[in-house]
């Protein structure tokens, strides 16, 4: 007998928790194992149909295709930069579209991931933010953003791998929480081949009553886009600090690194010239993060048509990151990254991949 699971989006097997995927197989008489091998099948090899995995047996093949479909996106577009960065954009079952980056490193390959249909946080130096939010990204759709970037790039059977995964894309992640937290979960299931919880980060905006209810599920590393040494500044550019206040992003990052006890936090800080880039600022970012395990990633401003920013000229940059380094916090500055093609911090969301550490 063929029983129906209750997920949001019927039958697709990539919205599946393994935990879920075991209760709908022992609904329909499969041994709970079946959801381990057909994990594998999904995430090791990225297999497309039942068919196609070869320790399942015909009539149980029959009756996985009935009961499930193995979603993908349409890749719409790529484009290559320069240096090596691909941007895709990927149309969705209902015609709505999201942007996935690609970057590779001679050290790792990084996967930039949305999360959402465009964002509603609306802050004011992000080309995504300024488009408006559409809606949620289902489990399916997120995890199929690592997976068809492993089909395009024929990373199944090559020793190259995508190493690390960044929630920094088009979304607030912390706002479709359930399934990006189930997204990483799977992502992270498979013992041999899955992506260790340390190479996962989730940046977030601070939706800090979101974060502090679900710190013990975060398996992964956290990162803040924080951008400013003080309410007064932030709230200037980023509108969610009406609500979401930098004492209250403080508190529930030093709970988070008390239970995560190894795991650093990363701040980030675009720097927007005569914004938040004086001395000053760079002072009141040292006292803001005295006592906490953390670091502090130093962005620079990538324009993008209509933007009422300017990025802080190289001198002030290294001069910021300076008085931090001086008050022994670890910092880093930021490599633009795929800026030819867009996808550079702040044109689809954030970048990636460190340039230098002073
Ligand atoms: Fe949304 Fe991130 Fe852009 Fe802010 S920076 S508007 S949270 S996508």
């Amino acid at each position: 007998m063929i029983v129906k699971n209750n997920l949001d989006v019927q039958s697709g097997v990539l919205n599946c928790s393994k935990l879920e995927l075991q209760k709908i197989l022992i609904e329909n008489g499969f041994p709970k194992f079946k959801a381990d091998q057909i994990f594998i099948w999904l995430y090791r090899f990225g297999k497309t149909s039942f068919f196609d995995m070869s320790n399942i047996g015909k009539n149980d093949q029959n009756t996985l295709e009935k009961l499930f479909y193995i979603y993908r996106p349409r890749i719409v577009d790529t484009k290559h930069s320069a240096d090596g960065t691909i941007k895709f954009l990927l149309e969705l079952s209902d015609q709505n579209t999201i942007e996935t980056v690609f970057i590779p490193d001679t050290k790792r390959n990084t996967i930039c991931i949305s999360s959402q249909v465009g964002c509603c946080v609306g802050c004011k130096f992000c080309n995504t933010g300024k488009a408006g939010f559409v809606r949620n990204l289902y489990t399916e759709e997120i995890v199929s953003q690592f997976l068809i970037v492993k089909d395009y790039l024929n990373l199944w059977q090559s020793d190259e791998r995508l190493s690390n995964i960044v929630f920094m894309g088009m979304g607030e992640p912390l706002f479709n929480h359930q399934n990006v937290l189930r997204a990483i979960e799977n992502l992270m299931t498979d013992e041999k081949e899955g992506i260790s919880r340390r190479k996962i980060t989730l940046s977030t905006s601070g939706v800090t009553d979101v974060l502090s209810q679900i710190i013990e599920k975060l398996q992964c590393r956290l990162a803040i886009s924080l951008h400013a040494p003080n309410n007064e500044i932030r709230r200037k550019i980023m509108p969610i600090n009406n609500v979401h206040k930098i004492e209250d992003i403080i508190s529930v990052c030093k709970a988070y690194t008390k239970y995560h006890e190894y795991m650093k936090i990363t701040f980030e800080y675009l720097l927007l010239s005569g914004i938040n880039d004086s001395k000053k600022d760079a002072e009141g970012l040292v006292e803001l993060l005295s006592g906490i395990n953390g670091k502090v990633n130093l962005l620079q401003f990538n324009a993008w048509d209509g933007c009422d920013f300017e990025a802080s000229p190289e001198k002030t940059v290294l001069q910021f990151a300076q008085v931090l380094k001086n008050k022994g916090i670890t910092v880093s500055i930021r490599a633009k990254r795929g800026e030819d093609i867009m996808a550079a911090c702040g044109q689809l969301s954030s970048g990636i991949a460190q340039r230098t550490v002073i």
